[in-house]
């Protein structure tokens, strides 16, 4: 994201360096050129010129020197993008953004969509779980003893992973999803990190799903019912790219 190429060459076009450098210092003529006291190092004697001509500003004090849009960078002490958002203000351009992105923005992108792709997936592997014998035995009636409804269960994506060390990723895999995807989504674990021991992150408990504000699946909280006490009773998704935790909670 950034300023679009058409305002700046709009920008460029318009913008005149007398018109710019005089809001900021009387400009006197002398000659072909302009000059004042340079408003970057302190002079009694003028020795900063400016020529309509060329365009350009030159201090033979200091040594500053450049266009309208670096005069402006160098005075208000900010970047090109601002320099740009400053000159159309003055000359009343429509600042428009690019919306275009760089090829590391797009991967970027590409990548959170492949995540909720992934975790749409385990969303709908996880409630579907629950709809087994052993979902139903273990998962359904848990809920059902809390009190929620059915109507609830459906509407809040409550779900079952099943016992077992791979159910989620060989039914994900048979789907076409990649191992890396599904391991940056939290949804698998590498022992010792070796690709080849590569294991689900949620077995035999019932699964609470964590939405984004558009509804869509980013994190999985789950429950362990039965006693095992090499096992913690609550685990999360851990912090991925589409899942920050302080954002959400
Ligand atoms: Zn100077």
């Amino acid at each position: 994201m950034g300023i679009s190429k058409l305002t700046t060459d709009k920008v460029k076009d318009r913008m005149d360096i007398e018109e710019v450098i005089s809001d900021y210092v009387p400009l006197k003529k002398k000659g072909q050129n302009l000059w004042a006291c340079c408003p970057f190092h302190g002079e009694k004697t003028p020795s900063f010129s400016v020529s309509p001509a060329k365009q350009i500003y030159k201090c033979f004090g200091c040594g500053k020197a450049g266009d309208p849009i670096q005069f402006i960078m160098d005075i208000e002490g900010i970047g090109f993008q601002e320099a740009i958002r400053h000159l159309a203000g003055k000359y009343g351009i429509e600042v428009e953004e690019d919306e275009t992105q760089t090829p590391e923005q797009e991967q970027a992108q590409n990548e959170r969509e492949s995540l909720l792709i992934a975790l749409g997936f385990a969303r709908d592997f996880f409630v579907k779980n629950l709809q087994t014998d052993e979902g139903k035995a273990i998962g359904l009636s848990y809920f059902k003893e809390r009190g929620f409804s059915p109507a609830i269960i459906e509407k809040f994506d409550l779900g079952y992973a099943l016992e077992g060390w791979d159910n989620l990723l060989n039914s994900a895999k048979k789907a076409g999803f990649q191992e890396d995807i599904l391991l940056k989504a939290g949804l698998i674990l590498e022992k010792d990190g070796d690709p080849s021991r590569r294991y689900d992150r949620f077995r035999n408990r019932v699964i609470f799903t964590i939405h984004n504000i558009s509804g869509k699946p980013i994190a999985f909280g789950a429950r362990i019912l039965t006693k095992d006490k090499n096992q913690p009773k609550y685990i999360n998704s851990p912090e991925t790219p589409v899942y920050h935790k302080s954002d959400v909670l």
